[in-house]
């Protein structure tokens, strides 16, 4: 963490958008800590500096956007991490919800379809002193090596619940998935009842870049 320099500004900055989280319907504290705690600053472009805490979404470079910081606290919040949990996290882009998920005790395993973002966010947050397991790959493949997963978060939108996912998800496990078209999607949490039977509820529009299959 000591390269990154992390100001008495931006912590004041933090400590404002962790308010307005709460005011839009966060209420997991673990989740409000965590936002507190991570300098989003570090996750975006220099440009970008002086936007890093407002509740928007940015882009990252390869066409690719950090997501909003309510909707990140939004999709943790649904996924009721406990300590020591294995997570996977579907499209790991700028790291910024990986690092959320590390702080509210996770394993995480993340996996990112385009090289050069997890190549740098692996970098940063191995930088910053996050401990995780980072994979480059297509995410609709899960990673059955690791399987079964205890939760299992996709930050792209999908068109459809994948069946490769809920195969490697625990009985008793949540997955989050913005499920919809191109221009939007219901963020879906699918809890897996039994091997062959999944409780699926919705919790909302959301605007997601898209799930694609492959790798770049
Ligand atoms: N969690 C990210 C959000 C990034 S946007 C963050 O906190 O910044 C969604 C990401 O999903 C993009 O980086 C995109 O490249 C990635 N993605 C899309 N389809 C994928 C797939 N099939 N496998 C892995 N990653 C994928």
């Amino acid at each position: 963490m000591d390269i990154i320099e992390d100001t008495y500004r931006h912590k004041g900055l933090r400590r404002l958008l962790v308010e307005e989280i709460r005011k839009k319907g966060i209420r997991d504290e673990a989740v409000l800590d965590a936002i507190g705690r991570i300098p989003r600053h570090a996750f975006m472009d220099s440009g970008f500096i002086n936007f890093s805490y407002k509740d928007s979404a940015f882009p990252i470079g390869a066409g690719q956007t950090i997501s909003q910081p309510c909707t990140v606290a939004f999709q943790t919040q649904l996924l009721e991490v406990k300590p020591h949990e294995k997570v996977l996290e579907i499209g790991t882009g700028s790291g910024y919800q990986a690092a959320v998920l590390f702080e509210v005790g996770a394993n995480v395993y993340t996996i990112e379809r385009q090289r050069e973002l997890y190549i740098n966010s692996q970098q940063l947050l191995h930088r910053m002193g996050y401990k995780m397991h980072f994979f480059y790959g297509d995410g609709y493949a899960g990673l059955p090596a690791y399987a079964p997963f205890d939760k299992i978060l996709v930050t792209a939108g999908a068109t459809e619940i994948p069946e490769t996912l809920l195969k490697q998800l625990k009985i008793g496990g949540r997955m989050v998935i913005p499920v919809g078209n191109n221009e939007r999607q219901e963020m879906t949490l699918v809890i897996k009842t039994s091997e062959t039977e999944i409780d699926v509820t919705s919790h909302g529009s959301f605007m997601f870049v898209p799930f694609l299959k492959g790798k770049t």
